[in-house]
């Protein structure tokens, strides 16, 4: 019986990018599961000139003359309506129609996705969210991300930053330290975004450093801090028990609102496995629903997550190869 259309789209070579605003990374999926890196190289992230010149030497080396698509992950913001991207990762594309932009100037086809979107999609489609409908996943990096993905599909909404949760959700400024009943104040901080108080002011690596100079009256770098906290340090102990708390109450908000059944972690923090495993147990403490199994979890894709997630958009939109 000869391949379906949609079989055949779904095996047809993808070119994908992933560019963050350190590296723009280039890759091939020749098929669902798989991605191979082809090259990577700096991300000029202050020239607008030479970011495209970048990408149409990485294009030309190694997509060559055949006019295949190109999918690319990125951080930063796009508006669905008008494809305009906000990156404060790489400013020189910040105001760009950079989809649009780059289609003309690569002389291909080139659709751009936020990288928290890509990243979710790959941990929802093949990572560790697999076989479940509604998964959310949490990026913990310097800040805080997250993107939902319903039915395998990300959900991106009317503004195209769906599942931002490091935004507009203000923490507690109350923490009972232990467990008595007896909750202290904890001051909420001013967000880049200019509210009081967001997730992101203490969620990620920034903010675990943030709260504990509060906490502590200290600068250490959360390394160092995390290394601390499983050796016992009393200090840091103050500091993660702070930060298990204000994070873990607005993700159980986030389960019960999107009725997410995983949360795949992604991002620096995910990399300190107790930390993840104690988020998972404060966080199920705090959910309505009774989860007998973890909820947070490691995600599977430490490097690759946009490229294959990029891929699997490519797929999914019939990005492909023709
Ligand atoms: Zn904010």
């Amino acid at each position: 019986m000869p391949d379906s259309s949609a079989e055949h789209k779904q095996n047809s070579r993808v070119f994908v990018a992933d560019i963050g605003g350190s590296y723009i990374r280039l890759g091939v999926s020749e098929r669902p599961g798989s991605v191979r890196l082809l090259d990577s190289m700096p991300t000029p992230v202050d020239s607008w000139e030479a970011f495209g010149a970048a990408l149409q030497s990485l294009a030309e080396r190694h997509i060559g003359e055949s006019r295949s698509p190109l999918a690319i992950s990125m951080a930063g913001a796009i508006d669905p309506a008008s494809g305009v991207i906000c990156s404060s990762n790489v400013p020189c594309v910040s105001g760009r129609v950079l989809g649009a932009e780059l289609t003309s100037r690569l002389q291909r086809r080139v659709r751009i996705a936020n990288d928290a979107d890509c990243l979710a999609l790959a941990e929802a489609v093949e990572g560790a969210g697999a076989g479940h409908d509604v998964v959310f996943c949490v990026v913990l990096g310097s800040g805080v991300g997250g993107a939902l993905v319903v039915g395998g599909r990300v959900a991106g909404g009317a503004s195209g930053i769906s599942g931002e949760w490091g935004h507009g959700l203000p923490v507690s400024t109350h923490v009972d330290f232990n467990g008595t009943g007896h909750a202290e104040p904890v001051s909420a901080l001013r967000c880049g975004c200019g509210r009081m108080g967001c997730v992101d002011t203490i969620g990620g690596a920034r903010g675990l450093e943030r709260l504990n100079a509060l906490l502590n009256g200290e600068q250490q770098d959360s390394h160092a801090l995390l290394d601390d906290w499983q050796q016992g340090s009393a200090r840091a102990q103050r500091t993660v028990c702070a930060w298990l708390a204000l994070v873990s109450e607005p993700l159980a908000a986030v389960i019960n609102i999107t009725g997410a059944s995983v949360v795949p972690a992604c991002g620096g923090l995910s990399n300190v496995s107790p930390l993840i495993e104690a988020l998972d147990a404060a966080v199920r403490k705090r959910t309505l629903r009774e989860f007998r199994e973890r909820v947070v979890v490691p995600g599977r894709f430490r490097h690759d997550g946009g490229l294959i997630g990029a891929a699997i958009l490519a797929r999914q939109d019939e990005f492909c190869e023709p």
